[in-house]
């Protein structure tokens, strides 16, 4: 009992300790220094304000949420930033519309065919189901996902997120999003779930699709339903008014899932 007292002792001095750390040097309380390090090392934005902490874990890039266990636990390995559904999966992936009688799903129809309608090579097949879904979207609950208006997960070897949130009470501009709009904010969100990264986003370990603009080079793709929406000259407003998958996202789909094994990346 005297050792259990003395180890939560110096368990709390611990924790006292690396708050006064962080602020000292002025990070967000509950942002580490070593998550911070992880999450640049993946190529993501790691300013500390840009960071939506959650009770899940960490939303960088405006909706890209980095489970907290993946970070502790190092399972989020380089390769798997960008890490591609499985072939197989990709021409049948089963998707499951949980949000009730919320506005947000009235269109959910059209954000899975707006995929679908890539066409051309692509053998991307996204399929409404009820039953044993590969992919769940449904209303964030208090604190899941801060002030982002959806959020997902990339996919974990070959296997796409489990999960795509929507904050219910989302608005942009003093607006509330309509069916088409929420249409499209779940077609982004599914497009990350896939494996997609944001087309104004570079790093190390990300795939630069060939023959899309490069934001190395300072190009931009300015229809592409996948921009982060915080991009000054693609921004969220893109998202919002977009007809579909923009001809880039489109390639990029097509070399994600291309009909020729020699000619994708999937696995
Ligand atoms: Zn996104």
């Amino acid at each position: 009992m005297k050792n259990l007292k003395l180890s939560m002792l110096i368990l709390l001095s611990i924790s006292i300790m690396s708050c006064s750390k962080d602020s000292d040097n002025n990070i967000e309380p509950g942002i580490s220094q070593e998550i911070l390090s992880k999450i640049e090392s993946m190529g993501f934005d790691a300013n500390p304000a840009s960071i939506i902490v959650t009770k899940l874990g960490y939303i960088v890039e405006g909706d890209i949420l980095i489970p907290k266990e993946s970070l502790e636990k190092d399972y989020v390995q380089k390769q798997h930033v960008l890490n591609v559904i499985n072939c197989a999966t990709a021409r049948n992936v089963r998707i499951k519309n949980e949000l009730g009688d919320h506005v947000s799903g009235d269109r959910f129809g059209r954000a899975l065919k707006l995929w679908n309608d890539v066409g051309g090579a692509s053998t991307l097949n996204l399929v409404a189901v009820n039953k044993n879904p590969d992919i769940v979207v449904r209303l964030a609950e208090n604190n899941e996902i801060g002030n982002a208006f959806g959020s997902t997960t990339f996919p974990v070897n070959g296997v796409p997120s489990p999960l795509i949130f929507l904050r219910p009470d989302s608005s942009y501009k003093g607006q509330t999003f309509n069916a088409l709009q929420w249409s499209n904010i779940i077609a982004h969100e599914i497009g990350h779930a896939l494996g997609i990264l944001h087309t104004n986003m570079s790093g190390d370990e990300t795939i630069h699709i060939p023959g899309t603009p490069d934001i190395d080079n300072q190009e931009r793709d300015e229809l592409s339903i996948m921009t982060d929406g915080m991009d000054t000259v693609v921004p969220f407003d893109v998202i919002l008014n977009s007809t579909g998958p923009s001809l880039n996202d489109k390639r990029t789909i097509r070399l994600m899932f291309h009909e020729n094994a020699n000619r994708r990346l999937c696995n």
